[in-house]
This record gives structure tokens, C-alpha cells and sequence, in this order.
């Protein structure tokens, strides 16, 4: 089940990117489209990549849906049909760096969290990527734009895949991997990435601090044995609501013998057939084999309880969102209710203070961040940060279009820097799209392979932006 080190330099894209943390210049070739990658390389080692030295000259938004409803991916008890899709944006500099980033939404909408995206242009033209904890928090205070959420829903979710694209640009300048980026800075520099408003209550600058330099020593130790290792997945592509029982069957097997540890089931839609289904991967994966559920926001506190506890005989790891993402008090409840089955939630947890909160009310057993729906990086870091204060692990949200290419660097970041563990960690998998990205994931033996190549993993290839804009692309125009 752990890769070796052999078998994982076999299946990472190029060996020499593997060493990941080597200097910009030959990993960036092979990650960076031709022309201006040779350009660009040349710049940022004679530029050094300090302030000033470059500047962010254009913001390209691309509307990019992918018709997943048409084979039911994804489908689960309150997303029947989901077109998985990405509102896109490219940060252009004038020295040839790129960023990308993007938010993640199922279909309609999608140009609206793209227009959202468009309204923050303003913020990064003329700029650079250097001090991203100053330019986060102008972002999620402009005066205006913020009556929008107040830090939650499009607007937010337009700052997350801004916030994304200058750390994909920041990290690329630096000739490293995010999550090596990330863990290569001090205590200091990571606590002034975070907007500690609103959290005093729970986690002070000076705790977070005291966090970061607790897991100082052992660091590149961590960083060893990640390369070698990996980071421990579970996949939820057996449990798709919309796939039938043998389907189901074969899935999990599969997913056995491809080494994952976990897997995960869609429910919450009708209680027999969950009772079913969770029998028939019960019978295939054998006893004691970690299988979560999710409801995706599906029940009522009462009804989550009473069908959760029809389902306790089957041993469920975790219910993942049993109701309302918003409802901290009946998750309280819930997690009360199905003691000592534990409660997760967290992709849809619109920002840290909802986060700060579950944790204070000790609703959650584990901590579902999304790499794209918060305000990025930045406030991913202060919700890790919240959650080792707590104590309670962070088993990130992922699939979709390219969220396992970005959650992956914020684990394994929480590993090297925060955390210090991999202990019942895992990300979630999903064997979906993976293929429209220049640096998707690799995973050997049911383990995330620690990305290489400079950047967040988050350039979609241009060709598959082409074809899957929504409405003018070919997989569009030709349906
Ligand atoms: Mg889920």
C-alpha cells in the first residue's frame, strides 16, 4: 500500500520535476506552455522574484463547464445532476509568469462566480505576488464588493480563486511546489498570511505561533518522508447516488485493490436503498474497513439522527454534511444524537468564523476544508491552524474540477508545518477530469504523491478550456 520511492518517481509526469524543490528554471519548462515558459523561467531567475521587479498586466476569465450529468458523476441526494465546472482565471504578467486559479461550481451560475471574478481585476493589475497577506485582506474588505457575502457565497469564492492564482504565480516565481512554499516559510511569515478578525476568541496570533513553532523541529524530516510516502486518500467514486449495485460492488473492489484505506458512500435520498448499498459495500470491503457516509445538506437535525442510527450497524467512519452547512448548533446536535458515530462537515462551510464556531461547539470530529471556497490560501491556513488548536483532524473536501490538483499542497503544508501528522488524515479522491490539467494529481497506492513541478497543480491545459467554455465550446456546441 505505501509507494516506494522507486515506483513513485515511475509515475510522476517528469523525473527531474520530481525533486520539486529544484530551482525554477528546468521543472518550470516542462509545466509552463512553450513560448513564454522559456521567457518567463529566464526572468524569474534573473529577477529573483522580488517586489517590484515584475507586474500582473492582465486578468483573463473563462466560463469552463464539463458535462458530467450526462453519466450521472457526481450525482448524489441533492445534487442529482451537476455539470462540475470551473469559473477560470489566468493572471498574466509582463515577464511571462502565469497564475491560475479557479472556483469550483456544477453548471448554472457559472457565469456569475466568473463575472465575480472579473470584478476583482482592479486588485491585481499593476501588482505582484509578493506580500499576499496584505493584498488577501484588501480583497476581502473592499468597501463594496464585501456587502456581498460579508466573506461568504460568490463573491468570496471569487476572491478564493484569485487568492489561488497569485499563490499558483508566487509559487511558480519561487521554483516550488505550494505546499513546500508554504512550508519553507517561518512562523512569522505564516501567521501574517492570516486575518485573525474574528477569531480572537479561539486562536490568537500568539497560539498560532505557538503551533507553527512546535512543529519547527522535525520539519524536513516530514518533508522526507512525504516525498517517499505520499499522503493517505479515500476515494468516493464507488458511492455515487446514481450508479446501480453492481456497479457499487465492482467500484469498491477496485477501489481496494488500488490501495485506498477508506471510501465513501452518497446517501440521504431513500433509507432502504442506503440500507442496501451500505450492506452491499459493507459485504465487499469486509469489517472494520473505514466506509464514510454523506448526506450533502440532505436532512433536518431530528431526521439526520433518526436515519443515521439506522445505519449505525454498519459502522459508518464518519456522516459527512448530515444538514445545513450553516446550522453549527444542529451539527451539535447530531453529533450528540449518533455518538459515537463522528460527524463531518466543512465543504460548504462559507468561511474560519463558521469553522472557529463548530469547533467550539464541538459539532464536528473532523474538518473538511475546501481548497476554493474560503478566501484561498490565506484563510485555509488560519482554519488549519484553528483545527490543531482543537485538536480535531482536517480530511479535505476534493473532486470536482481540480480541487484534489489544490487541496493536496494545503495537507500536506498541515503535515510538514502545522500539524505534524497524518494520523486518521486522509483527502478525498475522486477519479474524475483529472486528465484537463497540465500537473494533475498521481496517486500511487491509494496515497497522494507529493506534487513537484512549481505552482498549485491548477493549469488547466488550454485546449480543454477551449472546448468546454460554456456556451461556444465544441463539447457544447455539438451536444
Ligand atoms: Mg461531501
Amino acid at each position: 500500500m505505501t509507494p516506494t520511492g522507486a515506483a513513485q518517481t515511475g509515475t510522476t509526469p517528469a523525473g527531474s520535476a520530481h525533486a520539486g524543490t529544484t530551482p525554477a528554471g528546468s521543472a518550470h519548462a516542462g509545466t509552463t506552455p512553450a513560448g513564454s515558459a522559456q521567457a518567463g523561467a529566464a526572468a524569474v531567475q534573473g529577477a529573483g522574484g522580488g517586489p517590484g521587479s515584475y507586474r500582473i498586466v492582465a486578468m483573463e476569465t473563462h466560463d469552463v463547464r464539463f458535462p458530467t450529468s450526462r453519466e450521472l458523476d457526481g450525482s448524489d441526494a441533492m445534487n442529482p445532476d451537476p455539470d462540475y465546472s470551473a469559473a477560470y482565471v489566468v493572471l498574466r504578467t509582463d515577464d511571462g509568469v502565469e497564475g491560475h486559479g479557479f472556483a469550483f461550481t456544477i453548471g448554472r451560475g457559472n457565469d456569475v462566480q466568473t463575472a465575480a471574478i472579473a470584478a476583482l481585476e482592479p486588485y491585481v493589475l499593476g501588482r505582484d505576488a509578493e506580500d499576499l497577506g496584505a493584498l488577501y485582506k484588501e480583497m476581502v474588505n473592499d468597501s463594496q464588493l464585501r456587502w456581498l457575502g460579508p466573506e461568504k457565497g460568490v463573491m468570496h469564492m471569487a476572491v478564493s480563486a484569485v487568492v489561488n492564482a497569485l499563490w499558483d504565480l508566487k509559487a511558480k516565481r519561487a521554483g516550488k511546489p505550494v505546499w513546500r512554499l508554504l512550508s519553507d516559510m517561518s512562523p512569522e511569515e505564516i501567521v501574517d498570511l492570516v486575518d485573525f478578525r474574528y477569531l480572537s476568541d479561539a486562536l490568537t496570533r500568539e497560539q498560532a505561533l505557538e503551533i507553527l513553532r512546535r512543529a519547527e523541529p522535525g520539519k524536513e524530516e516530514r518533508v522526507r518522508r512525504l516525498v517517499a510516502e505520499g499522503y493517505p486518500a479515500y476515494t468516493t467514486s464507488p458511492g455515487w447516488l446514481g450508479y446501480d449495485d453492481e456497479k457499487l460492488r465492482r467500484l469498491c473492489r477496485e477501489a481496494m485493490d488500488q490501495g485506498f484505506g477508506q471510501i465513501k458512500l452518497k446517501v440521504g435520498a431513500d433509507l432502504r436503498d442506503d440500507i442496501r448499498r451500505f450492506r452491499t459495500a459493507r459485504e465487499v470491503c469486509g469489517p472494520g474497513f473505514p466506509i464514510a457516509i454523506d448526506a450533502n445538506q440532505r436532512w433536518d437535525v431530528d431526521s439526520a439522527i433518526a436515519w443515521v442510527n439506522e445505519l449505525r450497524e454498519f459502522g459508518p467512519h464518519w456522516v459527512e454534511e448530515p444538514t445545513s452547512p450553516d446550522d453549527v448548533l444542529g451539527h451539535a446536535a447530531i453529533a450528540k444524537g449518533i455518538s459515537p458515530v463522528p460527524v463531518a462537515t466543512g465543504e460548504h462551510v462559507q468561511n474560519r468564523i463558521v469553522f472557529k464556531q463548530l469547533l467550539q461547539a464541538g459539532a464536528i470530529s473532523y474538518l473538511q476544508l475546501d481548497s476554493a471556497r474560503v478566501g484561498g490560501v490565506n484563510e485555509n491556513i488560519a482554519i488549519l491552524l484553528l483545527a490543531a488548536r482543537f485538536g480535531v483532524p482536517v480530511c479535505p473536501h476534493a473532486g470536482g474540477v481540480g480541487l484534489c490538483e489544490l487541496v493536496q499542497h494545503l495537507s500536506m503544508f498541515d503535515y510538514v508545518a502545522v500539524s505534524g501528522s497524518m494520523e486518521n488524515r486522509v483527502i478525498e479522491y475522486v477519479d474524475h477530469l483529472h486528465e484537463h490539467f497540465a500537473d494533475p494529481v498521481v496517486i500511487v497506492g491509494g496515497r497522494y504523491a507529493a506534487p513537484a513541478a512549481p505552482g498549485f497543480s491548477a493549469r488547466m491545459r488550454a485546449e480543454s478550456i477551449a472546448a468546454h467554455t460554456y456556451p461556444g465550446g465544441s463539447v457544447w456546441r455539438d451536444a
